[in-house]
């Protein structure tokens, strides 16, 4: 065989250059590029023999990585289907380099794809970001070939020669440029190799050591996989966590193609939310671990691998979104995950129940997100009260129906966000008999919401939003113990007495029995649009101050006491006295004004 020079054909004089400045950051992705290529090259020969076309010793299939730091070069070699000089003409001067020149076009219309390189499958071609010249050495499977030579020194020139290779596949030699260097450490390509290459099905040696799984757990029948061997594998992708609580494992083929596990992890605060856990895998080539597009906003606290050839990763993210494979994937696994919940709470009702904190989270950002999850998670989401117990929606309906319907009759459902703070309001509720929800995580604030857009006829209201007798309006009427005038008069002395404090609008009514003298409360939706604005969803709106209003019980005979009381100094102790039980209960009380409360109510004591 003649040496062979010629010019490779792209259109486009200097690619090179161009595509490694914008490939800048993502260098290392060649290298997975390459292996990936052997692995293809190794598997088309395992097809050929198993059809009989290809008859010889196939071998052990093994690629190898190797680096010699002497000549600094980096060798990827592989036992695969290996190229005649035809095919390296073909696939190589031809195929590989009008994937660049595509690449190119489609990155002078659009500039601003920079940021996407990493997903574009460049294949061969990325070689030139990280060597100055590049070399294959290659025997074809087929009988009586000769082993060729190609070089490259990444300007649109190559030369082809005949090579005294004798075992059959391909080895790539790449001559590390002088900003490349750092490929020829050892740990870097470790690590490189770890992340892309560990569930390659082809087994890749790198020092002497097989670093891949060629048979990871999601490409095993679901049936032949023992719980401890999903345990195993969520460890083998997450050291060091503690144990999920359960998985899905997703099989489709049609539609389209999907494999994966995705894990539910016990609940983690430290956990960045829309940091995703999930790897995206393409016929188990590691691709990318930004799925945002793929897995449903609420499943980005899940975690775990998922494999499909049919999520296109060669395009932009806006396209990505109005993919149809992308939108039914997406559809799929929301789906998926429901039909997991609805099981398990059926068949084991308990475990459901003990696990639930760890999974409330994802359960109600699901309802609040994704219309058909929510339709499916009615049945299993939960309601947990106070008092520890936990209720589908439909059996906490029938469970406080009798006690806590108004005299409209709608149900009235209680909550609390914080119970401990809250004691005062809550052991008033209880001790009639009420029920109290518990809230107080910080995805509550919307699910109050959609609890009422959910049961019909119902509304939530916080303990403290108002007296008892107001939250559940059961129209008793009350007698109030001052006239009209005294508690006009009462009003205007408290209001200025509260205008020292903060800000107050001072209501009078006769309240029930079990009430306090004054009462502190929050109305309800200012308390939610507070909320909301907190969890930055309301931005817009500015911030919401805490509002208060104070309720003056004129059905109480310290009320109608300190009305008729005529000593000054006795009048504004007793007001004092009473704001400051308030503000106790509704637990805004501290600092100088608690040293002034305990001082008075001992002073108060001696008397
Ligand atoms: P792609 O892999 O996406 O087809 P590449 O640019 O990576 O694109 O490779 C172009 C072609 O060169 C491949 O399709 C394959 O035919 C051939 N090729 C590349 N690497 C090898 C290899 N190690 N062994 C055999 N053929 C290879």
């Amino acid at each position: 065989m003649q040496v062979e020079t010629g010019s490779i054909s792209i259109h486009t004089e200097n690619i090179f250059p161009i595509i490694k400045k914008f490939l800048y950051s993502d260098h290392e992705i060649f290298l997975r590029e390459l292996v990936s290529n052997a692995v293809d090259a190794s598997q088309k020969l395992k097809y050929l023999s198993s059809r009989g076309e290809f008859t010889g010793e196939s071998g052990a299939l093994k690629i190898s990585v190797k680096i010699d730091s002497d000549k600094k070069t980096l060798h990827i070699v592989d036992r695969g289907i290996g190229m005649t000089g035809e095919e390296v003409k073909k696939y190589i001067n031809q195929i590989a380099f009008s994937g660049a020149t595509e690449f190119l076009n489609k990155y002078k219309e659009k500039p601003e794809s920079g940021q996407l390189i990493g997903n574009f499958g460049l294949g061969f071609y990325s070689a030139f970001m990280v060597a100055s010249e590049v070399e294959i050495v290659s025997l074809s499977w087929q009988e009586g070939a000769q082993a060729v030579r190609w070089k490259c020194d990444g300007s649109t020139e190559f030369t082809l020669e005949a090579a005294d290779k004798t075992d059959r596949g391909t080895e790539i030699i790449l001559h590390l440029n002088s900003d490349s260097e750092e490929f020829l450490q050892s740990h870097r390509i470790q690590s490189i190799l770890e992340k892309y290459c560990r569930f390659m099905p082809v087994e890749i040696e790198f020092e002497e050591k097989i670093i891949n799984n060629t048979k990871p757990l999601w490409t095993r029948k679901p049936a032949d996989i023992s719980n401890e061997e999903y345990e195993k594998f969520y460890e083998e992708l997450f050291p060091y966590q503690p144990k999920p609580l359960f998985w899905i494992h997703l099989n489709v083929d049609f539609p389209f193609t999907l494999t994966g596990i995705l894990y539910f992890p016990k609940y983690r605060p430290e956990i960045e939310p829309g940091k995703s856990r999930i790897q995206l895998y393409s016929r188990q080539v590691f691709i990318t671990d930004a799925v945002k597009e793929v897995v449903p906003d609420f499943l980005m606290l899940l975690e775990g691998v998922l494999d499909s050839p049919d999520i296109p990763l060669n395009v932009s993210r806006s396209f990505l979104q109005a993919d149809q494979n992308v939108k039914k994937i997406n559809a799929h696994i929301s789906k998926k995950v429901a039909d997991k919940l609805t099981e398990i709470f059926r068949e084991n009702r308990e475990d459901f129940t003990a696990k639930w904190e760890d999974i409330q989270m994802f359960v109600k950002y699901g309802m609040l997100s994704d219309e058909k999850f929510l339709e499916k998670a009615k049945e299993f989401c939960l309601l947990q009260t106070t008092e520890g117990s936990y209720h589908t929606f439909e059996e906490y309906k029938t469970l406080v129906a009798e006690k806590q319907t108004d005299k409209d009759g709608k149900l009235i459902l209680l909550y609390s966000n914080n119970p401990e703070l809250q004691h005062t309001y809550l052991k008033g509720a209880l001790d009639k008999g009420y029920s109290v929800l518990k809230m107080g995580t910080m995805i509550d604030a919307h699910f109050t919401g959609l609890l009422e857009r959910t049961m019909e006829n119902v509304s939530l209201v916080s303990i403290d939003s108002g007296s008892l007798d107001s939250l559940i309006d059961k129209g008793e009427e009350r007698t109030a113990l001052l006239s009209e005038t005294e508690s006009g008069d009462l009003k205007k002395e408290l209001e200025e007495y509260l205008k020292t404090i903060g800000t107050y609008t001072v209501e009078v009514k006769a309240l029930g029995e079990q009430e306090p003298p004054l009462l502190l409360t929050q109305p309800e939706f200012m308390r939610r649009m507070r909320e909301m604005s907190a969890l930055g969803q309301m931005s817009m709106m500015g911030n919401f101050p805490e509002t208060w209003n104070a309720v003056l019980n004129t059905a109480h005979p310290l009320v109608a006491g300190l009305a008729r009381e005529t000593d000054a100094i006795k009048k504004k102790e007793l007001t004092a006295q009473i704001t400051d039980l308030a503000l106790l209960s509704a637990g805004k009380l501290s600092g100088p004004r608690m040293a002034e409360f305990v001082k008075r109510s001992l002073g108060l004591m001696g008397k």
